[in-house]
């Protein structure tokens, strides 16, 4: 299979609990991540009462424009992420303040892997030919490595470590743009921090074009805290993101 672009499933986001002693005077539209950022802002001046009579969204947007975001580590949302290359996930974990649980290519077999087409690429009929051509001569060497491996170490006794050191040996031979699955958890802190980076011009295309889509997900998902970056059309061509908070 080739994928033509991210799948995004979000596994996991915040269930606040308002403390029956400290009720806050909600106002407007808001989900639970939202109300908890919203709850911890509060604390720090105890203005549950909401004296300027902000809307949670609103009350998030000055958080932001004050530069306060450390409020805004208390909402964490966990993302599963399909259809992406080893090469994007490769710069991803770059982001330190997430969490990761990627893919192994030591345990899993992937002699039927799917490989994902470079953006640049997709669209030619040309290039992706030979570029499939590519993919699929590499996954053949990468079978053949395995089953001459497998013979190799056929000494090994316990199957499961046998086929670890196939695999592992054989997976040098897969492409940059072999899919992996990843499940990222960060707080709302953190995306916003690699969705700057990597829905930005200068982004490589492919993170570019999963920040971008990332960035739509939690953009539904609780405005409050993504919904002043804009997307827009660059000179390239291509969809980007940019926010007037820089690194809140
Ligand atoms: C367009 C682009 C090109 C790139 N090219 C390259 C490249 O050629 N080679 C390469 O190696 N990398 C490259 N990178 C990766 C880049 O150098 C960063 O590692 C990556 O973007 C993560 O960003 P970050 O370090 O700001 O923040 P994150 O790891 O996402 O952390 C968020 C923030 O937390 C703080 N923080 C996190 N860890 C620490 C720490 N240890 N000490 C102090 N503060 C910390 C910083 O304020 C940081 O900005 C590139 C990134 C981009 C966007």
């Amino acid at each position: 299979m080739f994928y033509s672009e991210p799948r995004i499933t979000i596994l996991a986001r915040p269930a606040f609990t308002e403390p029956a002693h400290l009720p806050v005077h909600w106002m407007g539209e808001s989900t639970d991540g939202e109300r908890l950022a919203e709850f911890a802002g509060r604390l720090c001046y105890m203005s549950q009462k909401n004296p300027a009579s902000r809307a949670t969204r609103e009350y998030l947007e000055n958080i932001k424009r004050q530069r306060h975001g450390s409020v805004l580590e208390h909402a964490s949302y966990s993302l599963l992420l399909e259809g992406v290359s080893r090469a994007l996930s490769h710069e991803l974990v770059r982001h330190r303040t997430a969490s990761y649980s990627q893919l192994s290519q030591r345990y899993v077999d992937e002699s039927e892997a799917n490989f994902v087409v470079p953006p640049a690429i997709l669209g030619d009929a040309a290039l992706e030919a030979s570029w499939r051509a590519e993919m699929e001569r590499a996954q053949a060497s990468y079978v053949g490595l395995v089953a001459e491996l497998m013979t190799r170490y056929a000494w090994v006794t316990d199957r499961v470590h046998r086929r670890k050191m196939a695999r592992e040996a054989a997976r040098g031979v897969l492409p940059n743009s072999t899919e992996t699955k990843v499940v990222v958890t960060a707080n709302a802190r953190a995306w916003r921090t690699m969705l700057e980076l990597r829905a930005g011009e200068g982004a490589d295309l492919e993170i570019r074009r999963l920040a971008i889509a990332i960035l739509r997900a939690l953009q539904a998902e609780a405005p409050g805290f993504f919904s002043d970056f804009e997307i827009y059309i660059a000179e390239d061509r291509r969809e980007a993101a940019r926010s007037e908070h820089h690194k809140v």
